[in-house]
C-alpha cells in the first residue's frame, strides 16, 4: 500500500537527536489518518547518523532512507527526499527538532481546506543568537523586496505541500535550490501557520556562518536580478559624479586660485571611486555567470550511496542498487 504522507528530514551528523526524533515523530505518525513514510536523508554524515537510520529501518518498514555520497548541504538533501516521496502529502522538516512534528496535524488540517502549501512562519527564534536573529531578520526583508516572486518572511523549509507541488518541485532542473522560494514560485493556494521556533534539541548547529551566506546568497540570485541592475545605477551614479568633479576642478581651475583640492587628491578620488565600482560590478556580474557555469555542466544533483526501502521502485530493497542511481541521475538533470 502507498503512504498517504511523506515526512522527509534532511540529517547530517545528528546522532543524538536521531532517537528523540523517531520517538516525537512515532507520536505523531501513529495519530495519522494514513499510512506515514519516514524518509531520512543522511547528508554525509561523519558520525554514526547512518547506522542509527540503519536501525530504524530495521526496526520500522515506515522508514526509508537515503544515504549520499558525501555531504551536499540540507537543500539537496531536501531535494533528494522529494524526489523520491510516495505520498500524497509532502512534509519538509528539521531533524533537530526546531521544527515541532506536532504541528504536522494543524497543518493538514489547513491541507484538508483546501490550502496545497501551508509553511510554518517563526514568530520567535527562542535562543537562537542574536546575531543570528539579526541577519536572518534583516536577509529575509531585503530578500522580500528584490525578488520577483513574494518570498514570505520568517519562513524556512518547515512546510506542507501537496503532490501536485512536489512533482512542479521535482520538475524543476535548477541546481541552485533554494526551496522556500522555488515553492513560492508555483503558485497555488498557500497558507502560514504560526509557530515559535524552540531551540535546537542537542548537538552543534550544523548550517555555518558560511554556508548561511552561500544560502542567502543564493536565494537573492536565484530570485532576483535586481543586483545586476545595481551594477548599472551605480554606473550611472559613478558617471554623474565624474561630470561633477570634472566641472568643480574647471571651476576651480579658473575661479580659484592655489586650490588644495586639485591635482593628486581629485585623481587618486576618481581612481578609487571608478575601481570600487567596477570591482563591485563584476563581481556582481560573476555570481550570475558563475551560476550559469553551474547550471550547464548539468551534473546529477547528488550521488547515493545507499537506499533503504521505497519497496515499489524495484523487487528488492537491495542497496548499492544501480537502478537508483541511474534514475537519480535522470530526475537530477531532466
Ligand atoms: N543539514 C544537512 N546538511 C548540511 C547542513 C544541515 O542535511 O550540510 C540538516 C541538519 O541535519 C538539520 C537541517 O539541515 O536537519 C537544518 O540544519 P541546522 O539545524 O543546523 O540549521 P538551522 O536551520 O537551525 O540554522
Ligand atoms: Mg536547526
Amino acid at each position: 500500500m502507498l503512504p498517504k504522507y511523506s515526512f522527509v528530514i534532511p540529517i547530517y551528523n545528528e546522532e543524538e537527536i536521531i532517537p528523540e526524533l523517531y520517538r516525537r515523530l512515532t507520536t505523531v505518525m501513529n495519530r495519522m489518518d494514513g499510512l506515514v513514510e519516514l524518509i531520512l536523508i543522511n547528508d554525509g554524515s561523519r558520525d554514526r547518523s547512518l547506522q542509527l537510520i540503519r536501525d530504524l529501518h530495521q526496526k520500522d518498514p515506515r522508514v526509508c532512507y537515503l544515504s549520499f555520497a558525501r555531504n551536499f548541504g540540507h537543500q539537496i538533501a531536501v531535494t533528494a527526499g522529494l524526489n523520491f516521496v510516495r505520498g500524497q502529502v509532502i512534509v519538509i522538516l528539521d531533524a533537530d527538532l526546531q521544527d515541532p512534528p506536532e504541528l504536522i496535524p494543524d497543518m493538514v488540517e489547513k491541507w484538508r481546506q483546501g490550502y496545497q502549501v501551508v509553511y510554518a512562519q517563526r514568530s520567535q527564534r527562542l535562543k537562537e543568537g542574536r546575531f543570528k536573529r539579526f541577519t536572518a531578520y534583516f536577509f529575509y526583508r531585503l530578500l522580500k523586496k528584490l525578488a520577483d516572486v513574494d518570498i514570505p518572511t520568517d519562513t524556512g523549509d518547515f512546510c506542507l505541500m501537496d503532490r501536485q507541488v512536489v512533482d512542479l518541485l521535482n520538475s524543476m532542473p535548477e541546481r541552485a535550490r533554494y526551496i522556500r522560494g522555488l515553492r513560492s514560485w508555483v503558485g497555488f493556494q498557500q497558507t502560514a501557520i504560526r509557530f515559535e521556533r524552540d531551540p535546537r534539541f542537542a548537538g552543534e548547529v550544523k548550517y555555518t556562518f558560511s554556508k548561511s551566506l552561500a544560502l542567502a546568497i543564493n536565494g537573492l540570485v536565484s530570485f532576483s536580478i535586481v543586483p545586476l541592475r545595481l551594477s548599472t545605477y551605480l554606473g550611472l551614479v559613478a558617471a554623474v559624479a565624474a561630470i561633477f568633479m570634472a566641472l568643480l576642478v574647471l571651476y576651480w581651475r579658473i575661479f580659484v586660485p592655489n586650490s588644495p583640492l586639485t591635482g593628486f587628491t581629485i585623481i587618486l578620488m576618481a581612481i578609487f571611486f571608478l575601481g570600487s565600482v567596477q570591482l563591485v560590478s563584476v563581481g556582481i556580474l560573476g555570481e550570475y555567470i558563475g551560476r550559469i557555469y553551474e547550471e550547464v555542466k548539468a551534473r546529477p544533483l547528488y550521488t547515493l550511496a545507499e537506499v533503504g526501502g521505497f519497496y515499489h521502485k524495484s523487487s528488492n530493497s537491495t542497496k548499492n542498487s544501480d537502478e537508483y542511481q541511474m534514475s537519480v541521475g535522470d530526475e537530477g538533470t531532466k
